[in-house]
């Protein structure tokens, strides 16, 4: 068994765990603010997932506290900015953000979450100059590279975008991380695949594998409760992801295996909600199944 996990990629990088700290910019994003769209994709709860508020001293201050027992005084940082989109903003607004949260000797790498439609010249410029003091991670939303799921998800890009974007974030070398959700309406697992070794072969660093949720209060839901879809079971899952991560690279770096759903508002699949068990599950499979990255390029 062999997949190339995050985890070990930090740990011998920085000889220690490595802590996200979950940091709010304040953006907002196209797909919400009328730009793109008003209903935002048909996932998205629109509250984005747990981060602090304040300056962002004061949210580095509060997120560590958070984690201060399990971490230690000498752990290292992700400054990550996960909600929203976080390069949604003047570069006035943007650079002293970002600069204030590289600035702390702890933080090891600046993350910060994004749409491939907001990386322009001024921004793609800004990212190059902090990725001379510290890291930059960008991570993408691409979630799938079937135009009519996304279409469906209401994403409000194409493919290109994408794709022009991870060439030039690479051109200025910062690390390109790409979301995928496994499960979505309408789907094949070979149509899964088929995203997961694009992702491969698009020049990324890394990738998330999120299994599709149902949340309360999206329109997804709606689309649920009308039994337009239904969600994937755990066996399901697992042997997608396992098709996937085989055609991935092994120098792609998987960040994560499975989304963390905010539980509070999770209507499907509730086997999600017990993320040590589906994890347990994944690791599980893959040692009974031998599972190797890249086995299947
Ligand atoms: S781009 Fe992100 S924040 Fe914006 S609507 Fe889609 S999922 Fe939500």
């Amino acid at each position: 068994m062999y997949w190339n996990n995050l985890n070990d990629n930090l740990k011998a990088q920085y000889g220690c765990k490595v802590y996200k700290l979950a940091l709010s910019s304040g953006c907002s994003c196209p797909n919400r603010d009328g730009t793109k769209g008003t209903r935002g994709c048909i996932f998205c709860d629109g509250a984005g997932a747990f981060a602090e508020s304040g300056s962002i001293s004061a949210q580095i201050a509060q997120a560590k506290a958070r984690v201060f027992a399990k971490a230690g005084a000498d752990a290292k940082y992700i400054a990550y900015f996960q909600s929203f989109t976080n390069t949604y903003a003047p570069i006035n607004v943007l650079e002293p953000l970002f600069l204030e949260a590289i600035a702390p000797q702890e933080i090891a790498v600046l993350s910060i979450a994004t749409r491939p439609d907001c990386l322009g010249a001024d921004i793609l410029a800004l990212l190059e100059r902090l990725n001379r003091v510290k890291p930059v991670w960008v991570e993408l939303g691409l979630q799938t590279i079937h135009p009519a799921t996304a279409a469906y998800l209401r994403r409000s890009y194409d493919l290109p975008v994408f794709d022009e974007a991870v060439k030039q974030l690479k051109a200025i070398g910062v690390t390109v991380i790409v979301h995928q959700i496994l499960g979505l309406p309408g789907e094949s697992p070979e149509q899964m695949v088929q995203t997961a070794r694009y992702i491969g072969a698009s020049g990324a660093d890394g990738i998330k594998l999120h299994l599709l949720h149902v949340l309360r209060g999206t329109d997804l839901a709606e689309d649920y409760l009308a039994g337009k879809f239904r969600t994937l079971e755990l066996d399901e899952y697992i042997a997608a992801l396992e098709q996937c991560v085989r055609v991935l690279p092994p120098r792609v770096v998987i960040h994560r295996l499975t989304g963390d759903g905010a539980k509070r508002d999770l209507l499907a699949p509730l086997w999600s909600g017990d993320k040590k068990r589906v994890l347990n599950a994944i690791h599980g499979a893959f040692l009974r199944d031998d599972m190797v990255q890249g086995s299947a390029l």
